[in-house]
């Protein structure tokens, strides 16, 4: 990523204000700063028609071929921002185009899979959009036992997950961090049949350096928490009580779970909150940060958008996105951040989930049941569910319609079990080394995903994909390799395989 390296010097045109922005400051409100965010926003309105200067923005995110691998510069939060303004249809589908080139540059044709795991909805915080409020009495609270983590976690090996993504509320008293670190020592140990959950995500409150490195030590893939919003004062008023009122603790919390040695962590927004385009500007400017602070930006970005839940909605917000909108978005973010993977959930419905597919989404959860003991239950639970699940299609049904699409579901996990997190996973990227390493890891773990629990139809598209993917690793020795691992795990139990 190309840094916006002006610093703390730029004047506002038609005000005395000086900027505070500062990439490389630990203040929130210093690299997320209230003025450049303005100053871009206007920046990219005088620009939006602008097509020699957008031309060459869109010139410059092109990948690159050099002796090393294919390269990508990506864009700063200002060239991003006058794409993301642009509103000529042509360029706009230029822009598609391009973010459609760099998926398929860096991540290729896979998708990964994995699933929440909502442990537990007490919550101390007072979050205006969110069910689990502390103000919400008729809301069935429920923190899961570890004999309930262990039920659930059977539940979604049987479906095929490897990934979870843990979900809780914030409450020092019901979800403390000994409860978090016991879950997820309870998930890995679970072994049913030829299952396992080989990596854990966790999404929980922004805590101190001490609990992340506690968290780093239990084991974590990705630490994801969502901004919510990053202007400050809307976020003041949408978290009016709690320890999440807190702007800069939260604002901050990437740069404690980075010094805690968590190397992976996942940006997000609430779209639906606040006006888009600041929230666009203040997301690049955290993963800029990030990047500049720590030499790696975020893991992963997600997307979601606000959703009707128990007492929630969405219509007494004024910043809802229009599906034209929402998917720009994900495009301009694919375009400036090449190398960051991006999350959508089941929130949206499988029809944004087809488009956005084709925009640089590279992550996307499946048959997920968003209530604390969800997967347990014999009908969809509603009573505690933390939004309504749009998408609520089986993982089967998913599989089958991503590859019908063209897409290589992943169940992998390898890289961060291999040690490639942050820089090195970064590197791996930009060597184009994942043809030989996250291609045939992906049809591999796709292979187990077959043969352990998929329906017939669904077995029969896979490997004939699986067999065709095989002859796009490029190196031969990988090559081989990958295809006697996959004639081994159709004849046995064995599994597990990774490069
Ligand atoms: N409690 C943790 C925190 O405060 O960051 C994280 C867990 S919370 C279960 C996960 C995310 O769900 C929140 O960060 C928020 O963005 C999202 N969320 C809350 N209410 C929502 C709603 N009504 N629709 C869609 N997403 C929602």
């Amino acid at each position: 990523m190309k840094l916006f390296q002006t610093v703390a010097i730029l004047k506002n045109k038609g005000s005395s204000k000086m900027s505070n922005y500062n990439v490389k400051s630990l203040k929130a409100e210093e690299f997320i700063s209230d003025t450049e965010i303005l100053e871009t926003i206007k920046y990219a309105e005088e620009n939006k028609n602008n097509i020699e200067l957008i031309n060459s923005i869109l010139e410059k995110a092109r990948p690159r071929k050099t002796e090393s691998g294919t390269v990508c510069a990506g864009l700063n939060h200002r060239e991003a921002s006058v794409l993301l303004a642009c509103e000529n249809k042509e360029i706009i589908e230029k822009m598609y185009a391009l973010a459609r080139e760099i998926k398929q540059t860096f991540y290729g044709n896979r998708i990964v899979m994995f699933a929440p795991l909502y442990l537990s909805n007490y919550c101390v915080n007072g979050c205006v959009y969110c069910p689990y409020h502390m103000q919400n009495k008729h809301i069935a609270r429920k923190k899961l036992t570890q004999e309930e983590v262990k039920a659930e976690v059977i539940a979604l090996q049987d479906m095929g997950h490897k990934r979870l993504a843990i979900e809780a509320g914030e409450d020092p008293k019901n979800n403390p961090i000994e409860y978090i670190l016991e879950c997820i020592d309870t998930i890995y140990s679970i072994k049913h049949k030829n299952g396992a959950i080989r990596r854990v995500n966790v999404n929980i409150a922004a805590t101190t350096v001490e609990n992340y490195r506690k968290l780093k030590d239990a084991g974590i893939g990705t630490y994801i928490l969502f901004q919510e919003t990053y202007h400050k004062e809307s976020y003041e008023e949408l978290h009016p009580t709690g320890p999440k009122h807190n702007y800069a603790y939260h604002t901050e919390a990437m740069d404690r779970a980075m010094e805690g040695g968590i190397d992976d962590v996942g940006l997000g927004v609430l779209f639906g909150l606040e006006k888009y385009k600041y929230e666009f500007a203040g997301l690049l400017m955290h993963a800029e940060h990030l990047e500049a602070v720590h030499g790696v930006g975020p893991h992963t970005i997600s997307v979601p958008r606000l959703k009707r839940a128990d007492d929630i909605d969405p219509d007494q917000f004024d910043n809802g996105l229009a599906d034209d909108i929402f998917e720009k978005i994900i495009a301009c973010i694919r375009i400036a951040v090449p190398y960051t993977g991006m999350i959508i959930s089941t929130r949206e419905s499988q029809e944004v989930r087809e488009r956005v597919l084709e925009l640089g989404v590279s992550q996307i959860s499946g048959a997920s049941r968003t209530s604390v003991g969800g997967y347990t239950e014999e009908e969809r639970p509603h009573d505690s569910e933390q939004f309504d699940v749009s998408d609520q299609r089986t993982l089967d049904e998913v599989v089958n319609w991503l590859m019908k699409n063209g897409h290589i579901p992943s169940f992998c996990t390898a890289c961060y079990r291999e040690g490639r997190t942050g820089d090195r996973f970064m590197s791996l990227c930009k060597t184009g080394q994942i043809i030989n390493c996250c291609h045939p890891n992906a049809l591999m773990t796709l292979t187990e995903y077959l043969v352990d629990y998929a329906s017939e139809e669904t077995k029969k598209i896979g490997f004939e994909l699986i067999d065709k993917e095989l002859e796009k690793v490029s190196n031969p020795k990988a090559k081989e390799l990958a295809k006697q691992n996959v004639v081994d795990i159709k004849a046995s139990n064995r599994r597990d395989f990774r490069f």
